[in-house]
């Protein structure tokens, strides 16, 4: 058996360690901005595969923006959380099926790759809207949406992870088309062959097509823990930081 409190202890371990490191992400953050005079860019803390507990830690820091990249393991923790005022913005890869689960909690999603997922999550929104008015509850703001597209030299239109550059304007136009979707901006990973900084050029370039159908649409998700300050440098106005802020994911098997 642990000693009395050992499990307390534990905890404000944790607590102690996550304090370090969103600040030391913070100040890399600042330190990047300041050097490409840029705004600084919103921070979305990525807690995949960490408890409900660590984003307790986390909002109680201050952090109001959090991304998951499983249906399942992200409405779990939204549920748990609820009563904390948390933007959940969902960054993976998602199934037109799970579209309606992901509009019971989600405020952003990063990964709007094709057409009949822009429908899918029409239907969805509209439905979660449905719902809460029979219910009596507060209304919600339109869902916010990022393209994604994907940056490869060889990427196919219909490819997975993303959409190719001559889907945006037709995916812009079926968000626009949306009375409860926004149309945030677009959104990328850099693909592991190719420096950072060419892939954001390449993502800017891409935004400025996006803007040609919507002016408005300026977002751009961008940055990893391992790429925030080329990031930061090309415009990206969302950063999206995982393990430099949880730590190392834990090996699933
Ligand atoms: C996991 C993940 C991140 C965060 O990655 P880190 O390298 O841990 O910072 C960002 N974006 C997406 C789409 C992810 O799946």
């Amino acid at each position: 058996m642990s000693a009395p409190g050992a499990g307390a202890q534990a905890e404000d371990a944790r607590a102690l360690e996550l304090a370090e490191r969103l600040a030391a992400v913070q100040e890399r953050i600042r330190v990047a901005s300041t050097a490409a005079m840029r705004p600084q860019p919103r921070l979305v803390v990525v807690t995949k595969f960490f408890p409900a507990s660590d984003v307790r830690v986390l909002a109680g820091l201050g952090v109001l923006d959090v991304g998951e990249n499983r249906d399942q393991e992200a409405a779990a923790k939204a549920a748990e959380l609820e009563d904390l005022a948390l933007r959940w913005h969902f960054v993976g890869q998602l199934q037109t099926k799970k579209a309606r689960s992901v509009a019971r909690y989600a405020s952003a999603v990063h990964s709007v790759d094709r057409v009949p997922l822009v429908g899918a999550l029409d239907r969805a929104v509209a439905q979660e809207r449905e719902r809460r008015r029979t219910e009596g509850l507060a209304d919600r703001a339109a869902l916010a949406c990022f393209l994604q597209f994907a940056l490869d030299d060889d990427a196919a239109p219909g490819g997975r992870g993303g959409a190719s550059l001559q889907e945006a304007e037709v995916l812009a136009e079926a968000v626009l088309a949306s009375e409860v979707l926004d149309l945030a901006g677009v959104m990328a990973v850099a693909p592991r062959e190719m420096p950072p900084a060419v892939a954001f050029e390449r993502l800017m370039h891409i935004s400025a097509t996006v803007r040609t159908v919507e002016p408005g649409a300026t977002a751009v998700s961008a940055g990893m823990s391992g790429d925030l300050e080329e990031a930061v440098a090309a415009g990206a106005t969302h950063l999206r930081i995982g393990s430099d802020v949880l730590g190392p994911r834990p090996v699933v098997g």
